[in-house]
């Protein structure tokens, strides 16, 4: 009997690779593949299923809001859209007067941001090395990885790329032609890379003294990852521009792009627009997430949960550091090889992400269990073991 994941690749483009599993149902932070074998779940979907696999409030909002209205195009508006546009206003630093732009993805978000951005007569924009905003072309020219960009050059924008983290570097690189400095608060698809305290601040400053926009990117960080609603929460700083994905719809597709100040009204009618962005699903989807994590107290459960989960793994001695916040943990594995540990870990039954050869990223869903985190503690050594072993029979 043929699989799934072997038909894939006859069905399927080869823009992932081959599949690691095919997945048939999941519950809380745990996931079932097609031969009924169990994962404790520590990518959830990318830093996705915020409220987890199947989560009784995620399914019977959407089942109650495709089953009364599902799609209306924004010739129209509706409940869902509105509630969770001021809920997501109240929820970021300075948000009052500002205004969202619903989209389907985190590069959407970000593609309207870049948009925004060119609604102050500026061109030049400042990102980070290290960097990562999605794969359309406006979000892949911020995107600062060789190997994605390469292909699809030239790409879009004047961008100009700094050491992430490295505040005099970047007040070089802004000038007031720079329409905005784009940062991720925490850097995730490069393993969780905390920049050193004062640095958010900084580009704010840097941004004031040339008239340029903060933009910060918040797709992956935002929405409870770190036990914070927003990761610059902790920075005191307001952003001009706040994009958020991921967690948002905790796995059903909606991304947002949030102006704040100047840049809530840089959009006027006919500059920008989507035909499923801002559907009443996806933002019931929306509602439903932030309205659960209030409702159950899970940011404390993130912080709480967190520690222990980071101080479990920083024990073992073949880790270096465990940075991050909350349940957004980058694992730095300098002498043991990350894939393989990845490998060892499915083998072991949980699911972890090789963000980096040498780091490890842990994203699993906010309401994972004292448990689930327990069991992977448990198993730790183990995996790191089987890992070392599996390198030293390749040599
Ligand atoms: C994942 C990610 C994106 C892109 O989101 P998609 O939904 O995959 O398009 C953008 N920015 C950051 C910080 C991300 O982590």
């Amino acid at each position: 009997m043929t699989t799934y994941t072997d038909r894939y690749q006859s069905a399927l483009m080869n823009a992932f690779g081959k599949p690691k599993l095919a997945l048939v149902r999941g519950e809380g932070a745990h996931v079932w593949d097609e031969d009924g074998k169990e994962y404790v779940d520590f990518l959830g979907g990318i830093a996705v299923n915020a409220l987890g696999h199947a989560h009784p409030a995620l399914v019977s909002a959407v089942t109650e809001q495709i089953s009364t209205l599902g799609h209306i195009s924004n010739f129209f508006t509706s409940g869902p859209q509105v509630e969770l546009a001021e809920k997501l206003l109240a929820l970021v630093p300075g948000g009052a007067g500002g205004k969202v732009f619903f989209a389907n993805s985190g590069t959407e978000a970000n593609e309207a941001a870049f948009k925004l951005t060119r609604k102050t007569g500026r061109t030049h924009l400042v990102a980070a090395e290290g960097a990562f905003h999605g794969r359309t072309l406006g979000a892949l020219a911020l995107t600062s990885k060789e190997a994605y960009r390469a292909p699809f050059e030239p790409l879009p924008g004047e961008v100009t790329f700094v050491p992430y983290g490295d505040a005099d570097a970047l007040a070089a690189a802004v000038t007031d032609e720079t329409a905005a400095i784009v940062l991720e608060p925490i850097q995730g698809e490069a393993g969780v890379v905390v920049p050193p305290e004062g640095y958010l601040a900084a580009a704010r400053r840097i941004a004031d003294e040339h008239g340029a926009l903060l933009w910060l990117d918040e797709v992956q960080s935002g929405m409870g990852r770190t036990g914070h609603w927003l990761a610059h929460e902790t920075t005191g700083v307001t952003a001009d521009i706040v994009t958020l994905a991921k967690g948002l719809g905790g796995g059903f597709p909606i991304g947002a792009c949030i102006g704040l100040g100047r840049a809530a009204t840089l959009f006027e009618p006919g500059n920008h627009g989507t035909t499923f962005g801002g559907n009443p699903v996806g933002c019931a989807a929306g509602l439903a997430v932030v309205r659960t994590i209030e409702q159950d107290g899970i940011l404390e459960h993130v912080t709480v949960l967190g520690q222990k989960l980071r101080d479990g793994i920083a024990a073992d001695p073949r880790v270096a550091t465990v940075e991050g916040e909350g349940l957004f943990v980058g694992v730095v594995l300098p002498e043991v090889d990350t894939a393989k540990v990845v490998a060892a870990a499915l083998e072991a039954g949980f699911i972890l992400n090789n963000a980096t050869p040498d780091r490890i990223r842990l994203v699993p869903p906010l309401v994972v269990t004292q448990d689930d985190v327990e069991a992977l503690l448990a198993a730790w050594p183990a995996i790191l073991d089987a890992a070392q072993d599996s390198s030293q029979e390749q040599q």
